[in-house]
């Protein structure tokens, strides 16, 4: 008997693999009469290639020579201290939209925090914004992110020497770099460059900027935080300028124990909206960034520690952190010193400027490419247990927010595989059913395109995969 069913398996094993090959090879030629867009954007190419590393390196060093731009060092003086170096942000940020016919909206965001153990008296932490208006979708955001504050040994110590140059000016010179290169661009969508204060001390300064965008509603779709993309030699001897790290979230800090409830029998730990993001931002790596391959770390940040994503995730919104593969503590948070023939100190030779471009270029296709696309589609639902069928549904686009809307396309991957791996075109629906392919046996999700072919990042259904933090 058992020798039977030995000799039968093969065969049985073949036809299954046939029929599970006929079946997608014939969705995969979609519903009749569809074009689906193109599948890649030129234009893409050319913004991934654009930023310059000698830009980022004079605003690395235009930001180091502010001494110290630690949250509580002085802010009155032009040449020194926070103060100075948040004025000269704001006007760099000023300049740009100056030669893009005044495109930008540049203003802070500020708050007064006191009674915190890193801040323990009154404080205005300052956060330099500049929002590049979207022109049919004005309220959906996408953002990058850099922190203007710097730190030495002594988390307190707010006059020593704190040069920062890659935690983080590093951030903050690409997010400039990426503001110059996009705003010689339209997009449906509004595109958020932001420097933000006040991490070293505990995130405040992310927390005021989540804060206002929550109360005054503004669709966030992804923040991209850049905390430390200059370094590439590591602590461990290893030396590497092709790979970059993104961070994100597995489940919504914001879940709650209904919706977890939920995703036990359902699914979407690995499918947040963060980690859609992340995968979106690894795709976009592997398209348009030559000589760049990302790590997709399955965690919010690295072990233990945080950035300004954080306080974005916390009010729900997707949010995720970009850096170097290869960090080294030598030179983070240190007094700048030798001792015992080691150069401590996060001081300017440790930032390799060509990386931080192609890091900032990475940053700038995806912005352009989110911000091109339609909004990630919203109320996603699927069903289908116990059938032959999986049908998933979402609520139709409104035309008004998105006048280049192509339409619509399913994803889907086996449940082990960290990236979307199956894709069909449906067209302008809201709904679609994969015939024969059984819900139980793979992850699904939906994204939205353009007739150009920028797609939004894909949405897993239900709550936990949910992009609708905030709706119009
Ligand atoms: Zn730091």
């Amino acid at each position: 008997m058992l020798k039977n069913i030995r000799s039968i398996l093969p065969t049985v094993l073949t036809l299954l693999l046939f029929n599970v090959t006929f079946t997608w090879a014939s969705s995969l030629n979609g519903p009749d009469s569809l074009n689906a867009p193109p599948g890649t954007q030129p234009v893409l190419h050319d913004i991934g290639a654009r930023p310059s590393a000698d830009h980022i390196e004079h605003d690395i060093r235009k930001l180091v020579r502010f001494g110290t731009r630690h949250t509580l060092s002085e802010t009155k003086s032009d040449t020194h201290g926070i103060g100075a170096a948040r004025r000269w942000i704001q006007s760099e940020f000023e300049r740009i939209s100056d030669s893009c016919g005044g495109c930008l909206e540049v203003y802070t965001v500020s708050d007064t925090i006191a009674g915190e153990r890193r801040i323990p008296n009154p404080t205005n932490v300052v956060n330099v914004i500049a929002i590049q208006r979207g022109y049919a979708d004005p309220n959906r955001y996408v953002m990058m992110s850099g922190d203007i504050d710097s730190r030495v040994s002594d988390v307190m110590n707010d006059t020593s020497f704190a040069p920062g140059a890659n935690d983080n000016a590093s951030g903050i010179a690409g997010t400039l770099e990426a503001a110059r290169i996009l705003t010689q661009y339209k997009f449906p969508a509004s595109i958020v460059y932001t420097a933000l204060s006040g991490e070293e001390q505990g995130l405040f300064g992310g927390k005021i900027l989540a804060q206002k965008a929550k109360t005054e509603g503004w669709r966030i779709e992804a923040l991209l935080n850049n905390d430390m993309i200059g370094n590439i030699q590591g602590i461990n001897g290893v030396v590497n300028n092709t790979t970059a790290r993104v961070f994100s979230e597995g489940t919504r800090a914001v879940e709650t124990d209904k919706e977890a409830r939920i995703r036990r029998y359902t699914g979407g730990e690995v499918d947040s909206p963060s980690r859609n993001v992340a995968r979106y931002v690894n795709k976009m790596a592997d398209k348009y960034i030559d000589h760049l391959d990302m790590m997709m770390i399955y965690r919010v940040d690295r072990f233990g520690r945080g950035g300004h994503h954080l306080p974005f995730n916390d009010m729900g919104y997707p949010a995720v952190r970009i850096m170097e593969t290869n960090e080294n503590y030598h030179r983070q948070h240190q007094d700048v010193r030798v001792e015992n023939g080691i150069h401590y100190g996060d001081v300017i030779s440790g930032v390799n400027f060509d990386y931080a471009a192609k890091l900032t270029g990475l940053n700038a296709v995806t912005l352009a490419s989110m911000a091109w696309a339609p909004q990630p589609p919203s109320n996603v639902q699927i069903k289908g247990a116990v059938s032959a069928n999986t049908t998933l549904s979402w609520d139709a686009i409104d035309p008004q927010k998105a006048p280049d809307l192509a339409g619509y396309k399913i994803y889907w991957r086996r449940t082990t595989a960290p990236t979307w791996t199956n894709s069909i075109y449906v067209g302008k629906t809201d709904h679609y059913t994969l015939k024969n392919t059984i819900i139980d046996n793979y992850f699904f999700g939906v994204a939205s395109i353009s007739k150009d072919g920028f797609e939004s990042p894909v949405v897993f259904p239900g709550p936990n995969g949910s992009f609708d933090v905030v709706k119009d």
